[in-house]
C-alpha cells in the first residue's frame, strides 16, 4: 500500500510540472544536411536553411528553426566551410559541416575551374574512378600499362581500356563505319599546354566548357579517348553526334565498357559542354548501368 501511495504522490506532483520521472535527455539531436558540398556563384546569396535536411530531437522534437550557422563571404572564389550546430534543451549538441565552393558561373550552369579546390582521388588506377572539376588525380600519378591504340600509334590507352577499344573499333569497322582516334592518354604537361592554350586562344569561358584543368582530365587516366571520323574538318564538333561513328558511340559504346561522358542533357551535371566524341572506359558492368539508367558518373556517385 505504501508503494501505491508514493507513486500516486509522484504522479500528482508531475501534473504540476515536475520532471523527476522524466528520463534525462542525453541524446543529441539528429542533424542532417541535404549535401556535404555545394557550389554557389560569386556574390550570390546563400540559402543556408535550404541545406538543412532535418534537425530532430527525441525529446524536444523538430529543431530546424534552432539550427545556427556561420555565413560566408561570397565575394571571392574559393572553398569555405559553413558549420551548422543545433542544441537540445538539455544542452546536447550536434554539428555538421557544409563545404561551399564559391565559383564563377558561365552559361548552362558551367563554372570555371580556376580558383576551385578539387579533392584528390585515392584510386586513380580504378577504372571506375570519378575525375572532374571537383576531383583530381594525385600529383605525379601516371598509368603504368599504356599501349598504343589500334589505329593511331601516337594515341595510347591503358591495357584494359585498349583491349575494349580494339573490340569497339573492330565492331565499328565491321559495320563500315568511318572511325578515327584523335586523342587518348595525355600527360599532365600536355594537359597543361592544352588548357593554357584554350584559355589564351578562346578564353576562360570556352576553355571551362571543353577543356579540363590540368590534373582533372580523364585523358590523364589513360581511360578516355576522343573518337571521330577520318575526314578533315569539324572532327570535334556537335556534328559528330549525327555521323555514323557518333551514332555508334551512343548506341553501342557501353557494350564495350565505354560511357559517353559529356552528354547534351547533362551539361549542368558534368559541368562540361556536349562532347559526342569523348568516351571513357569504366568497364562493361558500370557502362551498362550508366547507359540503362541514363546516368553520368557524377549522378552514379551522387557527387
Ligand atoms: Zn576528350
Amino acid at each position: 500500500m505504501k508503494k501505491i501511495a508514493l507513486l500516486t504522490m509522484i504522479g500528482a506532483l508531475c501534473l504540476t510540472g515536475c520532471s523527476i520521472v522524466k528520463e534525462e535527455d542525453k541524446t543529441a539531436p539528429a542533424l542532417e544536411l541535404t549535401k556535404t558540398r555545394v557550389q554557389v556563384g560569386v556574390n550570390s546569396q546563400v540559402d543556408y536553411q535550404s541545406y538543412i535536411q532535418k534537425a530532430i530531437d527525441e525529446v524536444d522534437g523538430d529543431l530546424i528553426s534552432a539550427v545556427q550557422y556561420n555565413e560566408i563571404d561570397t565575394s571571392k572564389t574559393g572553398q569555405y566551410e559553413v558549420q551548422y550546430t543545433v542544441k537540445d534543451e538539455s544542452g546536447n549538441e550536434s554539428k555538421q559541416t557544409l563545404l561551399v565552393d564559391v565559383v564563377k558561373y558561365f552559361q548552362n550552369g558551367i563554372f570555371s575551374p580556376l580558383g576551385v579546390k578539387a579533392d584528390t582521388v585515392d584510386n586513380p588506377e580504378d577504372v571506375t574512378v570519378l575525375v572532374n572539376k571537383l576531383h583530381q588525380i594525385p600529383e605525379g600519378w601516371t598509368p603504368d600499362d599504356l599501349e598504343p591504340v589500334i589505329d593511331n600509334a601516337n594515341q595510347k590507352l591503358r591495357k584494359e581500356a585498349n583491349e575494349a577499344y580494339t573490340k569497339f573499333y573492330n565492331a565499328a569497322k565491321a559495320k563500315g563505319i568511318d572511325i578515327y582516334s584523335i586523342s587518348g592518354y595525355r600527360t599532365n604537361a600536355t594537359q597543361t599546354l592544352y588548357w593554357n592554350n584554350q584559355v589564351k586562344v578562346y578564353g576562360e569561358e570556352y576553355a571551362s566548357q571543353y577543356s579540363a584543368y590540368p590534373g582533372r582530365s580523364e585523358h590523364q587516366l589513360g581511360l578516355a579517348i576522343d573518337v571521330s571520323y577520318t575526314t578533315q574538318g569539324d572532327r570535334l564538333s556537335e556534328k559528330v553526334a549525327d555521323s555514323a561513328i557518333g551514332k555508334f558511340i551512343i548506341s553501342d559504346a557501353y557494350k564495350y565498357g565505354f560511357t559517353l561522358r559529356y552528354k547534351k542533357d547533362k551539361v549542368a551535371i558534368t559541368n562540361y559542354g556536349y562532347e559526342p566524341w569523348h568516351i571513357r572506359y569504366v568497364g562493361i558492368d558500370l557502362a551498362t548501368k550508366l547507359h540503362d539508367q541514363n546516368l553520368t558518373l557524377e549522378e552514379y556517385y551522387k557527387q
